[in-house]
């Protein structure tokens, strides 16, 4: 599927008009306004320019450029906040038997928000730890779901969630995992902001479920199946944030570099700040085709665990020294609130940790190259 173009405009345009001039307000007062999700969805954005719904799941090129835009235009916090809903969709889109389709199409709308909600205080890379428990209702198709879930991004406002529990099945008597689609009712479901180091501009949160009325979307296999194929694209997204974030840096870097006087000469007279920028470099150039590639092979869909994890641990060890860099030529302003370099250097740590963190990733890679080994 070619780029669609006109969607891109419109993206830059957004960004540009609505996002661009007020981040660095919203990153200080610790939340952007929620109108935005109702305006990107009156404006298409969310819907990446497409009308049918088909398309727009198909279309990863749009997807990857809203959250490159959005990272670029604002923050990592943002793209989080206003992106992140394609990873969720993409589990209901997948099991839609109708059953999803209004609640698509809110979220699409801008009508509604949805956030994905795995990790629990006492299970983050362990999974199987979670204690989150469906029991069925009365009501066909229908659980009461209870459980405390933790660091859920968007968790304070949503108004449905994709949530990780576990549940009794009626046909193996065995407790299975399951995702469930939850909608935010009163009395149901409750939380609290959680601080965090960076994506200030979020709102991450706990969120309590006391038998909240849930609907199974994937359970036993078909729930490991999908929650590979959205780790998978949160993986991807991530790595584009790092190297979109890594990419403004430099870009503000090569401006400092140049305005900055040092001894009645631009700072980039020095070789030292010189060899920083090239190092800067160096990693964007390599981790962008990095990238690109696992872009390509999520387009054909014959992108594997293996590579988006590579994808995702490079992406985010390329930030970590590019964002050093950067406050280091920067030297004190990059230590100041509201200048990006402090700002990248913060979010970073964030991105080694959320969709996986480095170590559990490196565990994947590590045994896929064994297996390679004894196929
Ligand atoms: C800002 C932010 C936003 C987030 N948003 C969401 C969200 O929207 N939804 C959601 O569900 N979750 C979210 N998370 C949670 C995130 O997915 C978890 O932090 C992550 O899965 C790690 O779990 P943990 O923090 O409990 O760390 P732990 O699993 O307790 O790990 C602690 C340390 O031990 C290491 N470790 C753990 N297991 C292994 C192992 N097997 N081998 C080697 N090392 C290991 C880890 O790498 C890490 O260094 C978010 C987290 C943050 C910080």
């Amino acid at each position: 599927m070619m780029m669609n173009q006109s969607f891109v405009t419109e993206l830059n345009r957004f960004s540009d008009h609505y996002i661009k001039p007020y981040i660095v307000q919203w990153e200080a007062a610790g939340e952007y306004p929620q109108e935005l999700h109702s305006m990107a969805g009156s404006e298409g954005i969310l819907r990446l320019g497409h009308s049918d719904k088909d398309s727009l799941f198909r279309d990863t090129d749009s997807a990857v450029a809203l959250v490159e835009t959005l990272t670029a235009g604002g923050s990592q916090g943002l793209a989080m906040g206003l992106a992140s809903y394609l990873v969720s969709l993409s589990a209901l889109h997948q099991h839609n038997d109708g059953r999803f389709d209004a609640v698509i199409e809110q979220v699409l709308d801008g009508d509604a928000t949805i956030s994905l909600a795995i990790t629990e205080p006492q299970a983050g890379s362990d999974i199987a730890a979670i204690t989150t428990q469906a029991v069925p209702s009365a009501q066909q198709d229908e659980f009461l779901i209870t459980g405390e879930k933790s660091y859920i991004c968007g968790g304070l406002h949503a108004n449905y969630f994709v949530v990780l529990a576990k549940y009794g099945d009626r046909a193996t008597g065995q407790q299975e995992m399951g995702l469930f689609l939850v909608e935010r009712e009163p009395g149901t479901v409750s939380g609290e902001r959680i601080p965090t180091l960076g994506w200030q501009c979020l709102d991450v949160s706990s969120v309590r479920l006391e038998m909240a009325r849930g609907r199974l979307i994937a359970g036993s296999q078909a729930c490991f199946g999908t929650l590979k194929m959205m780790l998978k694209k949160e993986r991807i997204n991530l790595a584009v944030m790092a190297n979109s974030d890594a990419r403004s840096l430099l870009d503000d870097s090569l401006i400092f570099a140049h305005k900055r006087q040092v001894h009645g000469a631009p700072l980039h007279n020095k070789q030292a700040i010189l060899h920083h920028l090239a190092e800067m470099q160096l990693q964007i150039s390599a981790t962008s085709a990095l990238v690109a590639q696992s872009v390509a092979a999520l387009r054909e869909e014959r992108l594997t665990d293996e590579a988006a994890c590579v994808t995702k641990v490079n992406a985010t060890r390329a930030l970590d020294l590019v964002s050093s860099l950067g406050v280091q030529i920067f030297g004190a302003r990059g230590c100041e609130r509201g200048y990006l370099p402090e700002r990248v250097f913060r979010d970073a740590k964030i991105l080694s940790l959320g969709g996986g963190t480095t170590e559990v990733l490196q565990n994947i890679i590590g045994k896929s190259l064994i297996h390679s080994l004894t196929k």
